[in-house]
């Protein structure tokens, strides 16, 4: 049995952050992943002759995010080169209430072009009023200051943008952009977390890709563990969390027991607190309260390898004005009653990094829709179904340039990332729902009550949109353990 200073269980976003910084910090740290490699729910993985994004890939803000501060703290930017694609890469299509299909091509970083308002006018179908108004709000996002936006913590998006009276593609294009991002209904979707993204957005943009893969940073943070004398074990899962005299103070692995003074879990704070720690160490109030926290929705999709470049753009929303998601439409869905088109978010790697490709010319494209966390609900199977019906319309070609498709949902979600040990949880695509009840002074705390466990990644310790939240948590918690292991 070995001692280090921090254990840390799982090396996503989440769980790599804050063990590379640790290990910065001087510390011995042990950093234990289940599967075979590290980038939890954006892990890239390699196949015979490309590489390929497990689910998501794509970074918000693409400038001056805390990506961006992590490589350069640990020193590790020109391991992991990232990539913002210049000119027109997304490629936005709109169904009309009239039912025609309308194409808009946008910049991932807004550049205050003219020419990109004529165009919000030509596809949505409105007017100067109409920008103005949407003009106002971004005037809000960008100005509300710290109070005014904790104030926010509860009160759903679609509420507060209502003051705004936009006209209903607007409200779309903004409601759908939301549902992207944080997976889970606009209506409770607290306004603090979407106007603080919005806000990253405005100013740093959306479409940050890391040259070799989404998941090549936390793959460099779990190098530089070892590199400064850590461990770092894949393919190892972590069984249990060794709790002695109402202190967490190791792991129980296959490999054998790890002890340290800190045990940090990236396993999401329900599989964490309920499973691998045990609900006889806690109070039933904090039980109660673990039990009752609501998952983000998952995502259901597929993987393409094309044989030629069919998609024209790195990012390609579709939606019409019935695709956002609130709680009725989404309850709707679960019923089986969808929107004329799902909501689907087009990823498109090989756009942003052609060399993930030994063949040229090969397009590697993740399509995907919006559904249950639970591992075991049909429903990913129907947003398949039905979003592929939408692709085959759109682009009619591309069944013929199929080289590999690989479908996933919510229960491969569950398998590369947490267990799920509530029912309608372990899918989810985020982690823990933004939602009013669950975020700022309301979410759970990252130092658990057991002395010794900490939680990381998108549970807890963090804000902002998937990844960028996951690695904001690591800083923060990193921060948390240095201080009370009485570091520097
Ligand atoms: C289809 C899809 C698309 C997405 N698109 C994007 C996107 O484009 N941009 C974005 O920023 N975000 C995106 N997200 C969300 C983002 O991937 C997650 O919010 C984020 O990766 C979560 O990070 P995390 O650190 O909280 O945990 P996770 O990524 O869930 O990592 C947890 C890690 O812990 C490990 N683990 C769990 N239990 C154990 C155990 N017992 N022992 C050892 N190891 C264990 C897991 O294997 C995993 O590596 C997407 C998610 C999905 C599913």
């Amino acid at each position: 049995m070995e001692n280090y200073d921090v254990c840390v269980i799982g090396a996503g976003y989440g769980g790599a952050t804050v063990a590379a910084l640790l290990a910065r910090a001087g510390l011995k740290v042990a950093l234990v992943e289940k599967t075979a490699r590290a980038g939890g729910k954006t892990q890239t993985t390699e196949r015979k002759g490309y590489k390929f994004e497990m689910f998501g890939a794509v970074g918000i803000p693409a400038h001056n995010s805390r990506f961006h501060e992590l490589v350069d703290t640990l020193g590790i930017a020109d391991q992991a080169p990232f990539i913002v694609p210049e000119g027109n890469a997304a490629s936005v299509r709109y169904k009309s209430p009239e039912g025609e299909w309308r194409t808009m091509y946008a910049p991932l970083v807004p550049t205050g072009d003219p020419r990109e308002m004529e165009e919000l006018k030509r596809v949505y179908g409105v007017d100067d009023d109409d920008l103005a108004a949407l003009g106002e709000l971004y005037e809000a996002v960008l100005s509300l200051d710290e109070q005014q936006l904790e104030a926010l913590d509860d009160v759903g998006m679609l509420e507060w943008m209502g003051q705004f009276s936009l006209p209903a593609a607007l409200q779309s294009q903004i409601c759908m952009n939301l549902n992207t991002l944080f997976v889970v209904s606009v209506s409770r979707l607290a306004a603090s977390e979407a106007i603080l993204t919005m806000r990253d957005q405005v100013m740093g943009g959306a479409g940050r890709y890391h040259i070799g893969g989404y998941g090549r940073v936390a793959e460099c943070c779990a190098d530089y563990v070892t590199e400064h004398g850590g461990l770092y074990l894949t393919k190892q899962r972590v069984r249990r969390i060794i709790v002695e005299q109402g202190r967490a103070v190791g792991v129980e692995t296959d490999a054998g027991d790890i002890r340290a003074r800190a045990v940090i879990s990236n396993a999401g704070i329900q599989p964490t607190v309920l499973a691998l720690t045990g609900r006889e160490h806690f109070d039933a109030d904090y039980i109660a309260r673990i039990e009752s926290l609501e998952p983000s929705w998952s995502i259901a999709g597929f993987r393409y390898v094309l044989d030629k470049r069919i998609f024209d753009a790195a990012l390609i929303p579709i939606f019409s004005d019935q695709s956002w998601l609130d709680d009725e439409r989404f309850a709707a869905m679960e019923e089986g009653v969808w929107p004329d088109v799902p909501l689907i978010a087009i990823d498109v790697p090989s756009e942003f990094d052609p060399g993930l490709s030994d063949i040229p010319g090969h397009q590697l494209a993740n399509c995907q829709m919006f559904c249950s966390a639970d591992p075991g609900s049909p429903m990913g199977e129907e947003a398949i179904r039905r979003g592929e019906a939408v692709i085959d319309e759109l682009w009619p070609e591309l069944k013929n340039h199929i080289l590999r498709k690989e479908p996933y949902g919510a229960k491969q979600i569950s398998s590369m990332s947490r267990d799920s040990v509530l029912p309608g949880c372990g899918g989810e695509a985020v982690g823990l729902a933004q939602v009013v009840g669950q975020v700022g002074k309301s979410k759970p705390a990252a130092r658990t009550p057991l002395p010794g466990l900490y939680i990381v990644g998108c549970d807890a310790g963090g804000r902002g949109a998937g990844t960028h939240q996951a690695v904001d948590s690591g800083f923060n918690v990193a921060a948390m353990v240095e201080a009370d292991l009485g570091v520097g």
